[in-house]
C-alpha cells in the first residue's frame, strides 16, 4: 500500500470537491482530490443538466400542442420519438459531462486518487485498497444519493431514481412519480408532456419547495389541472407483476386506488453519502443522519480540521450552493486553524416546472407574524402573460414592516427563474420596497406583476 502526505485531501471530485480543490490550491496547500465514482459531477450527469434537457424537449412538445388558440393550427398527429428524446437529452448531456472531465483530467496526476476513501483514523484516510493519506485537514464533499424506502426497493428494477431516468434509451408508457418535491415535480411534469402517463403522489401536501399556504394551494391547484397529481397520496401498497408495478394507494378524498405502471420513479428526498465513511473511525460527533456536527458558518466539524461542503451536509442541496461551500471549506481546510465564516449569497430555488416555482429570501413559514406585510400578483390577468397565453401564477412578496425592507418571495408563475434573480439580487443589496419601485420597469413585460405585487406591499405599509 502507498502512502501519501497532503495538507488537504479532498473526498469527492463533484461540484463542492472540484471548488474546494482549487480553492486549497490556490490558498498554497498540497492538495488531493479523490473519486470513487466517476467524474463529471450529479448535476452534469443525473441532475440539473439532463433534467432540463428533458424538460426542454416537454416544452416543445407542450408548446407544439398549444397553438390553435393564436389561431395558428398545426394539423396532424404530434408525435413525441422517445428515442430521439432520449438520444438528445443523452448526447447533449454527454457533451456537458465531457467538459467536467476534461478540467478534471487536466488537473495534476499527482494531486489525483481514484477509488472510494474512508477515514481510518482521525487525519489518516484509506482510499481503495492502494493509498493511506494523511491530511492536515479533510474536506469531505460526498454529495447525496437518492432515498429509496424499503416498500419500492422490493420492486427491483421498475423502482427506479433520476439517475435511471437518464440512461433510458426511450420513454415508458407510465410512471408513478413518488414525491412532490421539486425533482418529482420536474420529471413528472416533463414525462407527462412527452406523453408517458404519469401520476404525482405526493405527501402531506407538499408543492416543490413552498411553504407559504396561498401560493402552496395555488400551485398545487395547478398542477392538478396539468396532470394526475394527488398531493396527499398515502400509498398502501406497492407489488412487482411481471415487468409492472401495482400501486395501491389513498387519495386525499380518503378512495382507495388500484393502478399499474411501468415504473415507480422514488424522488421522496435524497440523504448525504456518509454511510461508507468510516466516521466512526474518527473523533467526530456525529448527529442522527450520520454526518459530522458541523458548524455551519464555517462548515467545521467540531474543533477538528474536517470539512463538509455540497449536499454531504444536507443543508442547501442546489448546485451553486456546493460551489460555494466547496471554495469556503477549501481554503478554511488550507489556512486551519484560521478559519472564517462563509458568506452566503440571498437565498435562491428555482423549480423548472411551468409555470415556474421560485423561493427568494426568508420562507413564509419561518417569518415573525406581524413583522411583515404579503404584496401579492395574480397573474391571470397580467398583460404579457396573458398575451402570450402563460397567464397562470401567484406571486407573494414580503416586506418588513418597519424598515420595508425585501425580505422574500415565494411564486408559482412564467418566467419565474428570471424574476427569481432580480429579487435575489435585491434582497442581497438590502433594497426596500421603495427602492425596488424606483428601478425601471419596461411595458409590457412579466416583470410588470412583480412591480404589482410590489406596490400592494407599499401600500400595506401605508
Ligand atoms: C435530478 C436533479 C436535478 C437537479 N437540478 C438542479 C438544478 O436545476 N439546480 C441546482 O442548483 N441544483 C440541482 N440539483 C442539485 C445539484 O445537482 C446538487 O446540489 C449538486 O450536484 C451537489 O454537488 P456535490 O459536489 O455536493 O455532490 P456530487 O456532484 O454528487 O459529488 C460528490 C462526489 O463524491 C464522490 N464520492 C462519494 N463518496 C465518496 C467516497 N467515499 N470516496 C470518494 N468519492 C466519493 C461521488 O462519486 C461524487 O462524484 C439537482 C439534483 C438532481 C438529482
Amino acid at each position: 500500500m502507498k502512502t501519501l502526505h497532503t495538507d488537504v485531501a479532498v473526498i469527492g471530485a463533484g461540484s463542492a470537491g472540484m471548488t474546494a480543490y482549487r480553492a486549497a490550491k490556490a490558498a498554497g496547500a498540497s492538495t488531493i482530490l479523490i473519486e470513487g465514482g466517476h467524474y463529471g459531477t450529479t448535476c452534469a450527469r443525473v441532475g440539473c443538466m439532463p433534467s432540463k434537457l428533458l424538460i426542454a424537449a416537454a416544452e416543445a412538445a407542450h408548446d407544439a400542442a398549444r397553438t390553435a388558440p393564436f389561431g395558428v393550427h398545426v394539423d396532424g398527429a404530434i408525435r413525441v420519438d422517445g428515442r430521439e428524446v432520449m438520444q438528445r437529452v443523452k448526447g447533449e448531456r454527454d457533451r456537458f459531462v465531457g467538459f467536467v472531465v476534461e478540467g478534471v483530467e487536466a488537473l495534476p496526476a499527482e494531486d489525483r486518487l481514484v477509488g472510494h476513501a474512508r477515514f481510518i483514523d482521525d487525519g489518516l484516510l484509506q482510499v481503495g485498497d492502494h493509498t493511506k493519506v494523511h491530511a492536515r485537514s479533510i474536506v469531505i464533499a460526498t454529495g447525496s444519493t437518492p432515498d429509496m424506502p424499503d416498500m419500492y426497493r422490493a420492486l427491483g428494477d421498475r423502482a427506479i431514481v433520476n439517475d435511471d431516468v437518464f440512461a433510458w434509451s426511450d420513454l415508458p408508457r407510465s410512471v408513478a412519480v413518488i414525491g412532490a418535491g421539486v425533482i418529482g415535480l420536474e420529471l413528472g411534469q416533463a414525462l407527462s408532456r412527452l406523453g408517458v402517463r404519469v401520476s404525482v403522489l405526493g405527501a402531506r401536501g407538499r408543492v416543490g419547495p413552498l411553504t407559504d399556504p396561498a401560493i402552496r394551494g395555488y400551485a398545487e391547484k395547478t398542477f392538478a389541472h396539468a396532470l394526475h397529481f394527488e398531493p396527499r397520496a398515502t400509498v398502501e401498497a406497492a407489488t412487482r407483476e411481471g415487468n409492472s408495478v401495482h400501486l395501491r394507494y389513498r387519495s386525499d378524498t380518503g378512495a382507495l386506488i388500484d393502478d399499474t405502471f411501468d415504473y415507480v420513479l422514488v424522488a421522496t428526498g435524497r440523504k448525504p453519502n456518509v454511510a461508507g465513511l468510516g466516521l466512526n473511525h474518527t473523533s467526530l460527533a456525529l448527529d442522527e443522519r450520520g454526518v459530522p456536527v458541523y458548524d455551519p458558518a464555517t462548515l467545521q466539524a467540531g474543533a477538528y480540521p474536517v470539512f463538509i461542503a455540497g449536499d454531504a451536509n444536507g443543508i442547501l442541496p442546489l448546485l451553486h450552493e456546493a460551489a460555494d461551500e466547496g471554495r469556503a471549506a477549501g481554503t478554511n481546510a488550507a489556512r486551519f486553524p484560521d478559519v472564517a465564516p462563509l458568506r452566503r449569497r440571498a437565498p435562491l430555488a428555482i423549480a423548472f416546472t411551468d409555470p415556474g416555482i421560485a423561493m427568494v429570501g426568508a420562507r413564509h413559514a419561518d417569518l415573525a407574524a406581524n413583522t411583515f406585510v404579503t404584496g401579492e400578483v395574480s397573474f391571470e390577468d397580467q398583460g404579457r402573460s396573458r398575451v402570450m397565453l402563460r397567464n397562470e401564477g401567484l406571486m407573494h412578496v414580503y416586506v418588513d414592516r418597519t424598515s420595508r425592507r425585501f425580505l422574500g418571495a415565494e411564486w408559482i408563475g412564467p418566467d419565474a427563474e428570471h424574476i427569481a434573480h432580480l429579487l435575489a439580487w435585491a434582497l442581497q443589496m438590502n433594497l426596500t420596497v421603495d427602492a425596488m419601485l424606483d428601478m425601471p420597469f419596461y411595458h409590457p413585460v412579466i416583470e410588470e406583476g412583480l412591480r404589482t405585487a410590489l406596490r400592494d406591499a407599499a401600500a400595506r405599509l401605508r
